[in-house]
Formats: structure tokens, sequence, C-alpha cells
């Protein structure tokens, strides 16, 4: 309490002292030393080391259970809220899904400006995993914020003006930005997303004033010749461990994606990259094996140091060589300082998606040691002296379907981990579920579409199949000792997906589940000591920061961030209207109160009876679940934001159907399939969906009113 009240007197000062500068002055002396400010959370993991510590401890274990609700602020779209909050003086800097920024007053909600970047609809095509957006970065009075389309933005933090504009991406190309840009050394960082659908990942870095651009690193190499950019003095050391000659990779761009993690590392002068999966992920198709050649296709699946200023290279370490699995190693990276054999040793800790945690040297890149976090069955372990994994020979899937762990999302995935600096614990959302794999016989490269070299079987209709597959998995939260490389304790969640974490100095780690529940544990032993309903899925970065003496704990919820995993398995059915995402603020005593609960039913007509044959019915299973599943959801469910096809009223109608599959919808987002789905795979499509509908149908009569 004392700690907290000494730091409120601090932060009116500071904002005496900063009033002529404006809001959200943050420089990079007051970033560098933001441990001297933790009523603020200035930047996207709260320091430079992005651990997500917060040293305030007002809200500490004994007096956590009377936390309420202080406000809640309603966003103006239902989909996939990502974001970290940002907070600098009283102010929070917040996105929501199609990349809006807003400006609110910490302490009461109140809306200071919002800023719509109006992202053409259609954009939420080229998006994987929804149209998230996981936040700003701010620097010098602008907040920054990255789009959906490739844009990079700076904002006046004072009204939301926008000072300039950049395009960041080849907007051609299936590119999208759903990460946070990070400032340093008067640069802003930004990179990108699309290696399902086939890009070539890099990172920027423009000049924070005017928006120039100052380098690019490219994650994979150009295959032609040299881009004039930072990446090119190693390109031939990437192009060795390419297949120079044959591979969709020449098309595609190898992917690479950046989408998430870069971190700037103050102490040794690094820009720290996460490097995302391979395009396609099946690499037999991507860069297919050169017998007595290196096929490890750098910079895939890997850490990647570079100069902040000038983009050069300086080390990388490879987590997953040869990438087959869409294993990326884009998730957040935090730096420490860790007592290991008796020395100090600076660390870099990552939870890739390939279900390791590693402990990696930051001054050279070296592996210092690699422990597992959920089951693999990929990779045995780790070989620490070749630093290179021990793979199961089945886990390629080149003789056939592979049922391999984890699946492509990840043990752990974008949904931040912290760490305590009083119990030197890790608090990480992972996650086991498995995937099959089968190599693609027919592969063709579809530009713009989804490319990823494999088929996936069709989830099975029939609901008891469903639920024992759905048993399979679950999510956990996991408080895992870095040095020791070994669990200390954890929590089941059942579903998995569940939301970042944040550890403070009141000895609470604070996360939010898929099924909208936000809670605190204690930081030492895992026990539960709050919880609130938050009505919808807690997925982004928890904050906690300061104002006037009082501490505050920020969380967003909303429908959306990839809603279709569970849908098909009957974790989510909603039978409800989306609501708008909520930023839902807590404080000691918060006397607040969520609106009820929407539970407007949706509608739904009879669906048509078409006379399918079985085979025609199969065609059109894998119709769906090559090209409609990862937006309309597994097995023909929607998880509420995008249509459940089901209840579509273009079902009901063959011509409406096929138009809309054909792009009568383009403008809506709905991708124009005519290159890939006949006329005839279409009705086959439309006769899976209308079987399926015919069985809910069937349970929504049952169901009491
Ligand atoms: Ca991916």
């Amino acid at each position: 309490m004392r700690i907290a009240a000494a730091w409120a007197g601090l932060a009116l000062l500071a904002l005496s002292a900063c009033g002529p500068m404006g809001p959200a002055a943050v420089t990079e002396a007051r970033l560098a030393s933001a441990d001297n400010e933790p009523g603020n959370w200035m930047s996207h993991g709260r320091t430079y080391s992005e651990e997500r510590y917060s040293q305030l401890d007002e809200i500490n274990t004994e007096n956590v259970g009377q936390l309420g609700l202080a406000w809640s602020y309603e966003m103006r779209v239902p989909r996939g809220a990502e974001a970290t909050p940002i907070v600098v003086d009283g102010v929070m800097y917040v996105t929501s899904a199609w990349s809006i920024v807003y400006a609110l007053d910490a302490t009461t909600g109140e809306e200071l400006w919002v800023f719509d970047p109006d992202v053409p609809r259609e954009r939420g095509a080229s998006a994987c995993c929804d149209v998230g957006n996981r936040g700003v970065a701010v620097w010098n009075g602008k907040v920054y914020v990255g789009t959906l389309d490739g844009r990079l933005i700076a904002l006046n933090a004072r009204d939301g003006a926008k000072v300039w504009e950049t395009i960041t991406v080849d907007q051609s190309r299936p590119y999208t930005i759903t990460g946070a840009p990070r400032a340093a050394r008067g640069l802003i960082y930004i990179g990108n997303g699309g290696a399902e659908f086939g890009v070539r990942g890099y990172v920027s870095a423009y000049d924070a004033e005017s928006g120039e651009l100052r380098w690019r690193f490219y994650t994979t190499p150009n295959p032609r010749e040299p881009d004039n950019a930072a990446s090119d003095s190693v390109r031939d050391a990437a192009l060795a461990t390419w297949n120079p000659t044959t591979g969709a990779w020449l098309e595609s761009g190898g992917g690479g994606t950046a989408w998430d993690a870069i971190v700037y590392d103050n102490e040794t002068d690094t820009l720290w990259i996460g490097v995302g999966n391979g395009s396609p992920w099946n690499r037999d198709i991507r860069s297919p094996n050169v017998e007595g050649r290196n096929n490890d296709n750098l910079y895939l699946s890997s850490v990647v140091g570079v100069d902040p200023d000038t983009g050069a290279y300086k080390c990388h370490y490879q987590e997953t060589p040869g990438e087959t699995w869409d294993y990326t190693a884009t998730q957040p990276i935090m730096l420490s300082t860790l007592q290991i054999e008796g020395r100090e040793r600076r660390v870099l800790m990552h939870a890739p998606k390939n279900g390791f945690f590693y402990v990696i040297d930051r001054e050279n890149c070296g592996l210092i040691s690699a422990g597992s976090i959920a089951t693999q069955t990929w990779a045995s372990g780790v070989d620490m002296a070749t630093g290179r994994p021990i793979e199961n020979a089945d886990a390629r899937y080149a003789a056939g379907t592979a049922i391999v762990l984890p699946s492509p999302f990840g043990a752990h995935n974008w949904h931040p981990m912290s760490m305590s600096r009083r119990t030197g614990l890790v608090y990480i959302p992972v996650q086991e579920l498995a995937q099959d794999y089968t190599a693609d016989p027919a592969f063709v490269y579809r530009p713009g579409r989804w490319n990823t070299g494999t088929v996936h079987a069709p989830l099975p209709s029939d609901r008891a199949t469903r639920a024992a597959i759905r048993n399979t998995m679950h999510g956990y939260l996991l408080a895992w000792d870095p040095v020791a490389q070994r669990e200390a304790w954890r929590v089941e969640l059942g579903a998995p997906w569940n939301g970042g974490t944040l550890a403070t100095a009141g000895d609470l780690v604070f996360q939010g589940t898929l099924d909208g529940r936000f809670r605190a544990y204690n930081a030492r032993t895992g026990e539960q000591l709050w919880e609130y309903d938050n009505q919808a899925a807690t997925m982004g970065g928890p904050i906690t920061y300061s104002v006037g003496g009082d501490q505050y704990v920020a969380s967003l919820a909303s429908y959306g961030t990839l809603w279709f995993l569970p849908a098909g398995f009957g974790v989510a059915d909603p039978p409800r209207e989306p609501v708008n995402a909520r930023v839902n603020v807590f404080r000691i005593g918060g006397t607040a109160s969520l609106p009820p609960r929407n539970l407007v039913r949706l509608p739904m007509e009879r669906p048509p009876t078409l006379r399918a044959s079985q085979a025609t019915l199969a065609q059109g299973a894998a119709g769906y679940t090559a090209f409609c599943s990862v937006c309309h959801g597994t097995g023909a469910v929607s998880g509420g934001v995008l249509p459940d096809l089901r209840r579509a009223p273009s079902l009901q109608d063959a011509n409406v159907w096929r138009d809309t599959v054909h792009g009568a919808r383009a403008a809506n987002g709905m991708p124009d399939f005519t290159q890939w789905v006949t006329a005839s795979d279409a009705e086959a499509i439309r006769a899976y969906v209308a079987n399926e509908a015919q069985a809910l149908y069937a349970e929504e009569q049952a169901r009491p009113q």
C-alpha cells in the first residue's frame, strides 16, 4: 500500500513535469527505467524486458477477493480483442479488432478519442486468425498502430489526429499486421503476417518522427537477387539452407513472418525478432530435400538478433529446423538475468509453438537449456551438444498421415507469458491438442489463398465422436522454473486457448480464459483467489497500473481470436448475437457491473433437404474443410462471429450460395473462390452444410425455449 501511495505522488510530479510536453511523452530514458514508474505501463511488455511483472502490491493475496469492476468500456466491434493496453500518466491506449485505437481515461473509462483506420473489410479474407490487433506503441507524444491492411500510422496522443501514415507491405499480396509496434532508438519496429497464404516475412524500422523507412530485415532469402536491405549480409548463408531451384517457396516467398515478438534489448543493444513458420507449411513442397544439402530453411522458426539501429544481423537460434508443422517462433520473447550454475547470465526466454521452453544466451544466441512444457510427439528432446531437436522420424508425414502434438495452435501461442521477480517463476498459458497432417498430393499454389501443402481430415459429424476428440484437448496455466526447467505448479483450465498472464508484487498471477473467466491466483501456489465473469473470451495480456494511489487491473473480453477453434468441438456453440468487445477494469471495492448477458437466440429457418449421395457429402465435407472451415468453423460450427453457415439464408438457395462462393460478397470479406471451387463443388459443400444444419435444427427444436 505504501509503495503505491509513494508512486502516486511521483506520478503527479511526472504529470506536472510533463505537462508542457503533452500526453504519452514517453522517451527512451523513461522506457529504459520503466521500473521506476510502476504506476505506468508504457510499452507492450511493460518494460523493455517484457517480463510483464509489476511492482504494484496494493492488490495482493490478502485483499484480491475484494476486487470489483471499476469501469467497463464497450469497444466498437465484437471480434478479436487481443491487445495489451498501454497506460501512461492516467490515459489508456488500447486497440480492438480492425486496428481501431481508443484513448480512455484510465480511472473512469471515459472515451477521450477513437481512431478508426477504416481497414477495407475484404482484407479480413487475408487474416489467418481473425482481424485482431495486439496493441499500440507510444513514443514522444505519439501513438503508433499497425493496421490489418499493412499500414503503420502515427497519431497525436492528445487527440488521435493522424501525424503520418506509411504502407509497410505490398498490398497486392495477402500480408496483414496484427502485432503491436515497438518503439526504441527513435524508431518504430513493425513486422507482418500471412505465411499461411503465401508471403515473405520481414521486420521494418521507421523513423518515429517522419515515418521514413530506416531499414528492413527479411527473414527468408531472396532466391533471385539481393534486396538492398539489411538482411543482404546473410543472404548467402540463408540461401545455403533452401532448395535453390525447386519448391513452392520460390513463388510464396517462404513465409517466416514476424507477426508478434519484436523486443528491444537495451542491455546488449539487440533487437530480438521471433520468426514464423514456413510457407507452405509442408517442407517437402516448400523446399524439397536435395541429397547432401542442408534444408533447415533459415530463418524460419528462429529467434534472430539484429542491430536495432541498422538491422545488421548479429546471431540466431533456430528452434525448429526445417519447419513443417506451422511451428512459429513468433511467441512473446522475455529478457531476464538468471543465476545459472553460480553465474549471472543475460538470457532470453521463449516458449514457441513447438512445446519447448528455451533459455538462450543474449550475448551469442547460444542455447543454455531447453525444457518441455507440454506433450510433444515431434521430438523427444533437444540435443544440447548440437542445439538441435531430436526428431521423431514419423512426425514429418512423408510416408502418410501423422498425428502430431503440438498442433498448429501451438503448445503456447501469442498469449503473453509473465515472470515474477519474487518467485522467479514464468507463468505460461499452455495447451495440448493434436493435429493430423497429410501431405497434399494435389498441391497447387493458389495465390492469395490458404497454401499449407497439407490436408486435414474433416471433423466427423457424430456428436459423440466430437466429444471424444474434445476430451483429448485441454489447456492449463503453467508456473515454470526457468533455471531448473521444471514445473512448479499448474492449474487445469479445461478448454485450450486461454489468455495471457500478468505477475505482480502482490504475489498474484492474473489470467483470463476462453470461457470468459478472469482470475487471480497465488503466484507461489496456484491457489485461485478471485474470479470474475467477463462474459466473453479474455485473451490478451492483462495489465496493472495506478492513478492517484489506486491500483487497477485491466482485461479485454471479446468474441473472436480464433473463435472457430473450439466451436466444432462443442466448447462454444453460442446461439446468440455477438456483443461488442469490452475493456473491463478492476479495483479494490469497485462496484460497477456489466450489462446483463445478451441471450438473444439467433433464429433458424428449417434447412433445405438436399438428396445427396454419400460420395457427394464426402466431397462437400472435404471442400468445406479445405476452403471454409478456417473462418466458418471446424465441422460447420461457427463460434458466433462470422456466419454459422448452417443458419445462413444462402443455404436455402443453390444460386445464392454459389454466387456467394464466387465473389458476390467480396466487399464484406467473403473471398471469391471462383478459381478454386467449381459450381459443383460449391453445391456439394452446400449439401454437406445442409446435412449438418438438419442435425442442428433438430437439436434447436428439442431445446426448451
Ligand atoms: Ca502460422
